[in-house]
């Protein structure tokens, strides 16, 4: 296996190489401005939005997008937007860093990731420079607040099936839009739209309509179970005049726009997931701290503190995971703004190179948050099903990160599909290392990194997950080779290697973080040993799991007893005693009253 400093960091190649920590972006190496943005952050939501939290849970329309322009004034939208365009034009983390602390505000940060991401990034990336002039600057000081609409009544995972229709007005001067959008995010407050429609019933393509063109109507809100502050409509075009210049793109390449802002999105869901873990934790340490049972304080049940350290080493390797892609992201993206001619469709390039990176956050880190807002409601008993606490609205915000941005059984299939896809085109040499370890004599293979240093075992127990994984899917997808039609309905498989990539991800993001402080001399480093054991655990454990399913659903007789021999021998994992583990996980999150890891103060 290379190392990924011998060869530059691709999309997925963390599964076919090792990388040395000092490379990879850690939350630990945000500099004092990245701070200085999460701290405003912080202030802003404690001010503005939970104070008015229980005003702003009935879904008042004024008061909602009253809020939104304070966050506008605040300047918590234009971080991206380049300087041209009324923005600041800082990089992507300081960007990811206010939309971790947005994430905890529930609803409304639905109505912040909206405005700063798929309200706005089409023109970004793909407006015409009029475009640019007119709408970014409005969206940027949150003058005007953007919403999206792609999802209809009749498709939702199948986006691009849309029937909303654009015809061609006699004048050529207008398209006149037809149909209905639905689920749509900011729809009872935005001023503009990007809505996507099929062009001469089959050319699919995005259009910018505001709120005021005749024809256009805003429906009733929705009664949703979560994220009640944030406004879902339903929208419905009845022959909106939308001129020709408004095209977002070019005619039929709408997937262009729909597929690449999906990518950025799921990496900022990510990120605004890890967030909302934070604040569970706290919540659930500040209830467990104060509240007694048998003459004992909740959080010091041994049974509670493997919780506790469960949400701990979750949000550690969600964090790790985010930030480390969104550092290779951000490096991509300086790069490509050496030239201003080429430098948005060099962004895209870079997005859709990390996409599957991007998924793997959206839907890792949305499964953790379930889990973290589920333990933390646990924690409370009763009092947790009772409305007057916050865990239960943050329980209720938490479901829906699983659904939209592409729900995760899609992002499962992407993962694997994408890799597949790649490996195909010749863009990862992943068939290549596939063989290498059907060929080898197992107990030959090892890593190529000295075997010492801080956290050797657990280096080398990635190296061996990575192994595993080559080798399930190596002999998977071989049954399938002449025929990935077959494949492509095996979706269970599929998903599951996808975990297996997740999985390995996780492991590995929390590992490398973890060794880049403990070589740092960090005083907690001991922790963060700590941490990347736990995370060991919990990830091989289901890296075994994963693996047993995919030769059990594929081989029978000798060659499953074979396979699974193969596996077994893989599956050889230092040893991490959970229950000292998770004592002093918990030890040390119940002694800061949060997340121990926090690096904002
Ligand atoms: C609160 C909220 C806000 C939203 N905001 C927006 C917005 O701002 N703009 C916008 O355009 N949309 C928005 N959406 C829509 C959202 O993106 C869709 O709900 C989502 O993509 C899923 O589509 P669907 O609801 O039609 O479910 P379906 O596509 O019908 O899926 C139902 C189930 O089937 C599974 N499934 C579907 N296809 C497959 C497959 N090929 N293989 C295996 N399983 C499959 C899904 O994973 C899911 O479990 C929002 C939705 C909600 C609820």
């Amino acid at each position: 296996m290379a190392t990924d400093t011998q060869a530059k960091v691709q999309g997925y190649s963390f599964l076919i190489s090792e990388t040395d920590p000092q490379d990879i972006f850690i939350p630990e190496d945000l500099t004092d401005e990245h701070c200085q943005f999460a701290r405003s952050a912080d202030e802003f939501v404690d001010q503005e939005i939970m104070s008015d939290i229980a005003a702003l849970e009935k879904l008042d329309r004024k008061l909602l997008t009253a809020k939104v322009k304070k966050a506008g004034e605040a300047g918590l939208f234009m971080i991206e937007i380049p300087e041209a365009y009324g923005g600041l034009g800082l990089d992507l983390i300081s960007q990811l860093v206010v939309t971790e602390r947005i994430g905890r505000s529930g609803g409304f940060s639905v109505a912040y990731g909206v405005q700063t991401g798929i309200g706005t990034e089409p023109i970004l990336f793909f407006g015409t420079d009029e475009q640019k002039e007119k709408y970014l600057p409005k969206l940027a000081t949150g003058e005007w607040i953007g919403a999206y609409g792609l999802t209809e009544p009749g498709s939702g995972s199948d986006a691009l099936t849309a029937r909303t229709t654009a015809m061609l007005s006699e004048d050529g001067k207008h398209y006149v839009l037809n149909g209905s959008k639905c689920f749509i995010s900011n729809g009872g407050i935005a001023d503009l739209f990007t809505i996507f429609a099929q062009v001469d019933g089959d050319k699919f393509t995005g259009f910018l309509v505001e709120k005021d063109m005749p024809g256009f109507s805003v429906g009733a809100e929705e009664e949703k179970m979560g994220i009640k502050t944030s406004s879902t409509t339903m929208l419905t075009m009845e022959n909106v005049k939308v001129p020709v210049e408004n095209i977002v793109g070019e005619i039929g390449k709408g997937y262009k726009i729909a597929l690449n802002i999906l990518n950025l999105g799921r990496l900022k869901l990510g990120v605004g997931a890890v967030g909302a873990m934070k604040d569970a934790l706290k919540e659930a340490l500040g209830y467990g701290a104060q509240r007694k049972q048998f003459q004992t304080r909740l959080v010091d049940f041994p049974l509670l503190q493997q919780k506790i350290a469960r949400m701990v080493c979750a949000t550690y390797a969600c964090e790790s995971m985010c930030y480390r892609t969104a550092g290779v992201i951000n490096e991509g993206i300086q790069e490509a703004s050496a030239d201003a001619a080429t430098m948005f469709d060099n962004h895209l390039a870079t997005l859709e190179e990390f996409s599957g990176e991007c998924a793997i956050n959206k839907a890792y880190d949305s499964e953790c948050l379930d889990m973290v807002v589920d333990e933390a409601l646990q924690i409370h008993g009763g009092y947790g099903f009772i409305e007057e606490y916050s865990i239960a609205r943050q329980y209720r915000d938490a479901r829906i990160a699983r659904i939209y941005e592409g729900t995760n059984e899609i992002n499962r299939l992407f993962i694997t599909g994408n890799l597949l896809k790649r490996a195909t085109a010749g863009r990862l040499p992943l068939a290549a290392e596939m063989q290498k370890i059907s060929q080898s004599a197992l107990g030959a293979l090892e890593s190529d990194q000295a075997n010492d240093g801080p956290l050797a075992d657990v280096r080398e127990a990635v190296f061996r997950a990575k192994q595993l994984f080559l080798f399930v899917s190596g002999v998977v997808t071989e049954k399938f080779m002449s025929d990935m039609k077959t494949f492509n309905s095996q979706q269970e498989s599929i998903a599951w290697l996808a975990e297996m990539i997740m999985e390995i991800y996780a492991l590995e993001s929390a590992q490398l973080r973890a060794v880049k402080r403990i070589e740092a001399d960090d005083d907690s480093a001991s922790l963060h040993e700590d941490v990347a054991r736990f995370q060991l655990a919990e990830s091989t454990a289901r890296l075994e799991q994963n693996a047993k399913d995919l030769i059990e659903g594929h081989f029978t007789g000798e060659s499953r007893d074979a396979n699974l021999d193969i596996v077994r021998q893989l599956s050889r994992w230092p040893a991490a005693n959970r229950v000292e583990l998770g004592r002093r996980l918990a030890a040390a999150a119940v002694a800061a009253e949060k997340y121990p890891f926090e690096v904002v103060g």
